[in-house]
């Protein structure tokens, strides 16, 4: 007790003749959360982080954010960092799954625990991941698509094959496709990951889907808007934009645009706001030392990891306004802009 009462929470003997009131004797430093995030590339990225920081704030917590511009090494470099700086917890969004493994051990052995923001870290002792249902982004994708078209060629457009997310989401599109391929009714004639995400990588892809089946392509699903918008250039350039069906994810403000314009069919509207207050909400309990209890948990290949997954939900030009929309996730002025 002695010891205790040596260090900078001793009270101070001339104050301590007045009853103390708790804040006089506890100096708390404050929980500082760690933020690691990939990138800000997609338009998505910078709302997760100020929501999130408004979120851990809104705690009365702080948080040191930093972004690792789809670079492994640097994310790594960056987490230690934050971990030899003496953040209380770790939030992570991988760049890539398997990687920052090495991130959560060092965190661990420092006595910090890490969330998987998002993005599930694999192989690792993570010890809570928060995201959208991935696997059923992409069973909206496909059910909404095959609805329009129910028999054709059909050219899938993946996301990054390093992140966990493009795996569940294909999972969930041949969820719905497969049954139908079976049948006889769907033939999936091009099917290519994009690395990073990027829009470039997804019009070279989609170009070479159009060549290689002489652009006779009667349905588009892709992993997300930016991919999305790379597909829908490459369609453009063979005066064919409109007259395919696409599907996207992440309700960019582009993409909802191209949707009421009549460009894009659909996209997967995931409302970030909830996540990051989740994600923020549980940060700050973990890192007072309380247990998480969820009803999902994920296998990321080694644990079975404690999951929180939120629903996604599919929009269209018919439910726009009441959902992205309604939400204030974009304002109606700016989607129907160029109308
Ligand atoms: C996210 C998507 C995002 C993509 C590219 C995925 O992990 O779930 O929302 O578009 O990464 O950043």
């Amino acid at each position: 007790f002695l010891t205790a009462c040596e260090g900078k929470f001793a009270p101070n003997p001339i104050e301590s003749r007045e009853p103390l009131q708790e804040e006089d004797t506890v100096i708390e430093e404050k929980i500082k959360i760690g933020f690691s995030m990939d990138t800000l590339e997609e338009e998505r990225w910078p709302k997760d982080r100020d929501l999130f920081k408004q979120a851990v704030e809104d705690l009365g917590t702080e948080v040191v954010i930093r972004e690792a511009k789809g670079d492994d090494a640097l994310q790594i470099v960056q987490a230690e960092t934050l971990i030899s700086e003496g953040i209380d917890l770790l939030v992570i969004v991988p760049h890539n799954a398997e990687a920052v493994a090495t991130i959560v051990k060092k965190a661990h052995s420092a006595g910090i625990k890490v969330i998987s923001y998002d993005r599930l870290v694999k192989n690792s002792s993570i010890d809570l991941y928060i995201s959208f249902d991935n696997e059923l982004v992409g069973e909206l994708q496909a059910k909404a698509i095959t609805k329009l078209v129910p028999k054709g060629k059909y050219a899938y457009i993946g996301g990054a094959n390093t992140d966990n997310n493009a795996h569940l989401i294909k999972k969930g599109v041949f969820n719905v496709l497969q049954p139908l391929i079976d049948k006889g009714d769907i033939q999936v004639v091009y099917d290519q990951w994009t690395e990073n995400w990027s829009p470039e990588n997804a019009r070279l892809n989609m170009e070479a889907a159009l060549k290689i089946n002489n652009n006779e392509i009667d349905a588009i699903i892709a992993a997300n808007d930016s991919t999305a918008g790379g597909v829908i250039e490459a369609l453009a350039a063979q005066g064919l934009a409109g007259k395919i069906p696409v599907a996207g994810q992440d309700a960019d403000l582009a993409a909802a645009q191209r949707i009421v314009e009549g460009i894009q069919t659909l996209t997967i509207y995931k409302p970030i706001r909830t996540l990051a207050y989740e994600a923020a909400t549980a940060a700050v309990q973990m890192a007072k030392g309380e247990v998480i209890v969820t009803d999902r948990k994920i296998n990321n290949g080694k644990l079975d990891i404690p999951s929180l997954l939120l629903p996604p939900i599919a929009v269209d030009k018919n439910n726009m306004d009441e959902t992205i929309i309604a939400d204030g996730f974009h304002s109606r002025q700016d989607v129907y802009k160029n109308i």
